[in-house]
């Protein structure tokens, strides 16, 4: 019954959601704290008035308190620069179906987000992977125009990137946009705990992207919701391919919310950002060499303990952290991705490791 290439595809993996057992979860970089108290009243409110109609098919509620919010980062911003979508992967699978056809291609880099590698098997089309180099600097193959086969018709580029946390500066991204012959999607799910964004490269450049979360930095993964931010007559386009209804009338309701409350953001960047500091350093004292992060994670490997035994004697002891493993770069690389938990958490961690790991 089915595609060929579908039949041949492994299908996305996310992370571990344990059902039963209390684990400490430090695996999927959800976000340790509640959301603001704000959602769930706004949540309340919206059940309350009724769900028998169909919800806004634009959010326009979330675009206009949005637009306000991020024009503070670049002016352009009005809510018909923005997009919404059932989490940032629905954001992710209406641009890769809105810009690339059977016979092309899309670009990303490796090792990142495993996601953009299942959207390209899905919509039928080349990959072009690029690899970061040894320091998750990239390298130049990324804004190659690519001469031999399939054209390269978008390029994803997660900044700050997973698993490493690193972040490229916004004028570097610019001049790859400026290379780049295709559109650069740039997915900025974890941006709020980075020093910097390229949401201001949208102003100047239409083929630049910038897409969001509220999973990760406003504690609603379970609410799914994502939105891009484009140039007009982008964001028109995008709107052709989204499914009509693609967020719910609840959904829509708690992420105006979310973005409304600035104050519970900020107060909650702070905690994790100081949070990261400390684990950082403790796993260093234990023999870990961890990548700088700009995220809500930590990229953590080891030159003496083998990483999959670690996940497994962690999970043993109770700690739920991302085991990963990246063919052909350099053969065999794998690690630990920790998500920045609280600070009970960290000390759950750090006991849990000091009982498995080998000195
Ligand atoms: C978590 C994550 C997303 C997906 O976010 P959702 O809004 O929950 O779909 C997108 N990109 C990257 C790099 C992520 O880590």
């Amino acid at each position: 019954m089915f595609r060929e290439d579908i039949l041949r595809m492994s299908g996305y993996v996310p992370g571990e959601q344990p059902q039963g057992r209390k684990l400490v979860k430090l695996n999927t970089n959800e976000n340790p704290y509640p959301p603001s108290a704000k959602v769930v009243a706004a949540i309340k409110v919206a059940a309350e008035a009724g769900l028998q109609r169909y919800p806004d098919p634009a959010a326009t509620a979330f675009r206009r308190r949005a637009a306000e919010v991020l024009a503070a980062d670049c002016a352009a911003i009005t809510p018909d620069w923005i997009l919404c979508g059932n989490g940032s992967d629905d954001i992710l699978t209406i641009v890769t179906r809105s810009f690339v056809a059977p016979g092309q291609a899309v670009r990303y880099a490796t090792p990142s987000y495993s996601l953009y590698k299942t959207l390209a098997e899905i919509q039928g089309v080349g990959q072009d992977v690029a690899p970061y180099e040894a320091d998750w600097s990239l390298g130049y193959r990324f804004a190659q125009a690519n001469d031999e086969g399939r054209p390269v018709r978008l390029a994803y580029l997660a900044n700050p990137n997973s698993p490493s946390g690193t972040r490229m500066a916004p004028g570097e991204v610019a001049a790859l946009a400026d290379t780049l012959t295709c559109p650069l999607l740039v997915d900025e799910a974890y941006v709020d705990f980075a020093e910097t964004s390229c949401l201001d490269l949208v102003r100047t450049n239409e083929r630049v992207l910038v897409s969001r979360t509220l999973s990760k930095s406003y504690a609603l993964a379970g609410l799914r919701f994502g939105y891009v931010v484009a140039q007009p007559q982008v964001i028109e386009q995008l709107g052709k391919v989204k499914d009509s209804y693609n967020c719910d009338t609840l959904a829509i309701a708690g992420a105006t919310a979310a973005i409304d409350d600035q104050a519970w953001l900020a107060a909650n960047v702070a905690k994790v950002r100081a949070e990261r500091k400390r684990l950082a350093q403790a796993v260093a004292d234990r023999g870990f060499v961890v990548t700088p992060s700009d995220a809500n994670f930590l990229w953590c490997t080891h030159p003496s303990n083998e990483h999959m035994a670690l996940y497994q004697r962690l999970r043993d002891g109770g700690v739920l952290v991302r085991y990963m493993a990246y063919e052909g770069w350099p053969a065999g690389y794998d690690g630990l991705r920790i998500t920045v938990g609280t600070p009970a958490q960290t000390d759950a961690l750090l006991t849990t490791l000091d009982a498995v790991m080998k000195r």
